[in-house]
């Protein structure tokens, strides 16, 4: 049913930031949404070095085609030191109006709301979709990009597991996450690693890394899989430390911007279309400075300045479940040792 009452008539989406397998089908259904409602919707490319560019293109039926099952993100992304300063931002706000633009839906991570929220405070009507592999915004379950990251770096792992196990290696994988170990702490489960170091906990060395590769050698192991978060020191460190302790065949592999490809997964498709349609549905209803989030199952909706004031932290239980079931404890209990 086409919407009469909204005065929203023109809509732009963006994606900005790094980007993530996802933001396409968020687009897709940006657009889609916006055709259901009677709104017009353009591309803003390059985010907002876009925005301040003018740089549009009008996304119709046929633009929006295919975009559920490709990788990246066709509008481009950029990031923008201009768009940080109060100058910038008022430049963003002016092209907006000179473009007759209602509303903006930007997909990306905190920094991209942090700029949302300054052209809202602008007067532009905003809403933030979470899109980022970290999966690392407070206020969301999830981030439309993460399930198909972690599935690429499970692939390659599992590959590396092949290798190392014919010559009897000890492999450290660097994975994604600067800032944030969900994907390093995912992928660690998934690939059965025997340890994670992630930039949210400190490691005791020792005890967390050496430990469960003599304990498991001790079993007669002779290859083990220890997985790195990019935040959480260097992967050729960890590699170097092992090796001079214990004399292990260390091979290191930063699989890097590889995670960041490939056609999504069934529930980046699934969460990003959820989101999008939100989305246009909250600027259609005159909503503003909003981010959509997955709360479980549901779809719900935060103001930006809030949802920019909650903290997500490691889930720490999923950190010990790792150290149970896989690294030191599992195995001292196989040896009849102390916990
Ligand atoms: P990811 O962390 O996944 O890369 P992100 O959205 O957090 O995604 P950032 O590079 O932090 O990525 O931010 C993207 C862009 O958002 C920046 O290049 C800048 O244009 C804008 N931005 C970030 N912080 C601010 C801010 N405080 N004020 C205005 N704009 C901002």
């Amino acid at each position: 049913m086409v919407n009469t009452t909204s005065k929203v008539r023109r809509i732009g989406v963006l994606t900005s930031g790094g980007d993530a397998p996802g933001m396409n089908p968020v687009v897709r259904s940006v657009v889609r949404t916006c055709l259901h409602l009677g709104i017009e919707c353009v591309g803003i490319r390059r985010g907002f070095a876009g925005l301040l560019a003018g740089d549009i293109r009008p996304l119709d039926y046929d633009a929006s085609s295919g975009l559920i099952r490709r990788g990246g993100t066709k509008l481009y992304t950029a990031r923008c030191e201009e768009f940080k300063t109060e100058a910038g931002q008022k430049k963003g706000a002016d092209t907006c109006k000179f473009l007759g633009l209602d509303g903006i839906v930007g997909i990306g991570g905190d920094g991209t709301f942090r700029g949302l929220q300054a052209l809202s405070h602008q007067g532009i009507s905003v809403v933030g979709v979470p899109g980022t592999i970290d999966n690392d915004i407070a206020c969301s379950t999830y981030t439309v990009g993460f399930d198909t990251a972690c599935n690429t770096a499970i692939e390659a792992i599992d590959r590396l597991q092949d290798t190392m196990q014919s010559h009897e290696r000890c492999s450290v994988v660097e994975v994604m996450g600067r800032h944030a170990g969900y994907l390093a702490l995912n992928v660690a489960v998934a690939c059965g690693a025997l340890a994670v170091l992630v930039p949210e906990k400190e490691v005791n060395f020792e005890e967390d890394i050496l430990e469960p590769i003599r304990r498991s050698r001790l079993v007669g192991r002779t290859h083990f899989m220890i997985i790195v978060a990019e935040g959480a020191g260097s992967a050729y460190d960890v590699a170097k430390r092992i090796h001079e302790a214990l004399s292990v065949d260390t091979r290191v592999t930063v699989l890097g911007h590889v995670q960041r490809g490939g056609s999504p997964s069934a529930q980046d498709r699934l969460v990003g279309t959820h989101l999008g349609y939100r989305a246009v549905q909250l600027l259609a209803e005159g909503k503003t400075n909003r981010v959509v989030c997955c709360n479980g199952e549901e779809y719900v909706d935060y103001d930006i300045e809030e949802a920019l004031s909650m903290h997500k932290t490691i889930d720490e239980s999923t950190y010990t479940m790792i150290q149970q079931i896989t690294g030191t404890d599992a195995l001292s209990r196989m040896m009849g040792l102390r916990v």
